[in-house]
């Protein structure tokens, strides 16, 4: 994004919306970061936090972009460096943060993940891997919100009630999206409930909330790699015989395959759930709660 650009709009926003320029800087490249974040869900749990309290937090990971593929920048490698606290996912999501961290002489990094239920798969090759897309179960969400509480309290004392707050706020609001999405999800006829994905990012929400995985386009939990022509084959196969309704792609990850094996089979495909990111700004899908309400509105349409 254009620098001057930015810097008028988020002095603006500064000016319009007080707290809320927080969310504006978030995954851009001006302004001094307080605390660091990198993949969007981080990011908007711990605006959440931190809102109202004056300090930026600053996503390295943009809405839209592919967290698995991302390269930490020169110009993140001193925001990592100069932020009082930087929260990461962990579970090997983003591991391009270990160098800049080391070279950028941070010591006060965070794990957020730390005592959420984790789901352990078997990838291609055989390999039992952690799934690291824990955000799409609103529980998990609400104990990462605990631990940002926690760090951000630690880096700044002063400000404690406010965090203490804010979490509290944020874990209702995860509640009551929880309870509307059972509801969403019950109106889908059971033999309906069944996943067909671009690549396995959504097991949380599946186990969480009752749906069955079929399978994945891409059958990793990262998205590198390539099914192989056998691999889509079968998956075409279990499409037919299960009677799937749609498939689901992700915002960030192109689904030329999954377009493919969705007119091959002759079922719907949905190409714009979050799977990896969040939505822009003022989107509504631009927090977690509002992600995980966006999706399940469209999975529900899809499979009813
Ligand atoms: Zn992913």
């Amino acid at each position: 994004m254009n620098s001057m650009i930015l810097h008028l709009a988020s002095r603006a926003a500064v000016i319009a919306l007080g707290a809320l320029a927080v969310g504006i800087l978030g995954g851009c490249s001006a302004g001094k970061a307080d605390i660091v974040t990198t993949n969007p869900p981080i990011t908007a749990l711990t605006q959440a936090v931190a809102a109202g309290t004056g300090l930026q937090v600053v996503g390295l990971v943009g809405p839209g972009v592919d967290p698995h593929e991302y390269e930490a920048s020169p110009e993140d490698v001193k925001k990592i460096g100069g932020a009082s606290v930087v929260l990461r996912n962990g579970l090997g999501l983003d591991a391009f943060l270990d160098a800049p961290v080391k070279s950028s002489g941070q010591r006060n990094v965070v794990t957020v993940t730390e005592g959420v239920r984790v789901r352990s798969v078997v990838d291609a090759g055989g390999q039992r891997e952690d799934d690291p897309h824990v955000w799409h179960d609103p529980t998990n969400d609400k104990i990462m919100v605990d631990n940002i509480v926690k760090a951000l309290t630690t880096a700044y004392p002063d400000k404690a009630s406010a965090f203490q707050k804010n979490g509290t706020a944020a874990q209702a609001k995860l509640d009551q999206v929880d309870a509307e999405i059972k509801q969403l999800i019950a109106t889908i006829p059971a033999a309906n409930r069944k996943m067909v994905t671009n690549h396995d990012a959504f097991g949380y929400f599946i186990d969480h909330f009752g749906l069955t995985f079929i399978g994945a386009v891409i059958p990793s939990v990262s998205t590198q790699g390539d099914a192989s022509a056998k691999q889509i084959a079968e998956l075409q196969d279990t499409i037919r015989r299960e009677g799937v309704k749609a498939i689901f792609a992700e915002s960030s990850v192109d689904p030329k395959v999954a377009s493919q094996i969705a007119r091959d089979t002759k079922v719907k495909i949905v190409a714009d759930l979050y799977g990896d990111s969040l939505g822009k700004p003022g989107s509504g899908a631009d927090t977690v709660d509002g992600m995980l309400l966006q999706n399940a509105k469209k999975i529900v349409e899809a499979l009813k």
